[in-house]
């Protein structure tokens, strides 16, 4: 998992932490720094920020050399990193369904994202994680475009018991949310988790489409699903329906199969939100509540 920035950290620390460079040198090492985070999915800007504090740093340190500074370096980078993550409150999320609960109302959650960035998987996730902790779920099947998604959620969300409210295909994705709503209402169960279509790209008639739905249900938290494997363009397309529909917390999926890592890096960085869980694997159990600390523990680990 994150092999690719895990390694150049290393590297970093292994190499700079006995060396002196020039100041020519350091300008080399850092360029070169940037071009191969870029190279694993950290975004341009990321990138930028974290070669030029480096540099700085670098700097600093020629100035008191002749031992090792190795430890830190480490130190920096570990801090530079904790400062460009952002992860979401989860007490203070099951503190407002809570709230919504003792008064009647169910918490809805929309989630929104492109298409085969495992939303559907991380919903029924999700309502399994929410489950475990004591609320219950209903799932709205508002994917009413792409063949299959409705039977597809079914089939998970039964594999968890989970119920599932659904239309036909072609159905209206808001309708479909605002039944769920009610039978959440109406059965006293106080979370829902509207699925959504996504399009492999994200065209402008998607985003109208999830700012209808958004605008109808009026949802208490609004979730985008990105894919961590596609990198860069995981980060630009939160940062489109951000900008469109309004996004409060990212899902980061597939954190296990992403072997570079610039994707978990950038994206909140980016977006200005924060990530609330990842999507450690294919098994309905495999979601963690992110945290900084389990991204440089990935980074900084052994
Ligand atoms: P959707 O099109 O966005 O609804 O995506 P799906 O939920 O259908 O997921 C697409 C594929 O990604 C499926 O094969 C999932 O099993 C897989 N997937 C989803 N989340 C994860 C994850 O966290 N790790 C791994 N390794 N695979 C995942």
């Amino acid at each position: 998992m994150l092999e690719g920035v895990k390694g150049i950290l290393k590297g970093l620390v292994k190499e700079l932490g006995t060396r002196t460079l020039s100041e020519k040198e350091i300008r080399q090492y850092v360029e070169n720094f940037k071009l191969q985070l870029v190279a694993n999915d950290v975004a341009v800007e990321v990138a930028e920020d974290l070669g030029e504090k480096l540099a700085a740093k670098l700097k600093e340190l020629r100035l008191k050399r002749f031992e090792d500074s190795s430890a830190e370096i480490r130190k920096m980078m570990t801090e530079l990193i904790d400062d460009i993550l952002q992860e979401g409150d989860l007490e203070e999320v099951l503190e407002k369904i809570r709230g919504k609960s003792s008064g009647g109302e169910p918490f809805v959650i929309l989630f929104v994202g492109p298409n085969g960035s495992g939303k559907t998987t991380t919903i029924v996730k999700i309502a399994h994680y929410l489950k475990k902790l004591g609320y219950p779920s209903i799932i709205a099947a508002a994917d009413t475009f792409r063949a299959g998604a409705i039977e597809q959620i079914q089939k998970l969300a039964k594999s968890v018991k989970v119920r599932v409210v659904s239309q036909k295909y072609g159905a209206d994705p808001a309708a479909v949310a605002m039944d769920a709503v009610m039978s959440a209402k109406a059965n006293n169960i106080p979370v829902v988790l509207i699925d959504t279509a996504g399009r492999t790209e994200v065209d402008r008639n998607l985003l109208e489409e999830m700012r209808k739905i958004k605008r109808v249900v009026n949802p208490d938290l609004v979730i985008y699903v990105g894919d961590a494997l596609a990198g860069n363009s995981a980060v630009e397309q939160a940062r489109r329906f951000n900008e469109y529909v309004g996004i409060d917390y990212i899902v980061l999926a597939k954190l296990d199969a992403d072997a570079r890592g610039g994707s978990a890096i950038s994206i909140s960085r980016l977006t200005g939100k924060p990530i609330l869980f990842v999507g450690v694997g294919q098994e309905l159990s495999d979601l963690k509540p992110f945290s900084k600390e389990l991204i440089k523990s990935i980074l900084f680990g052994p």
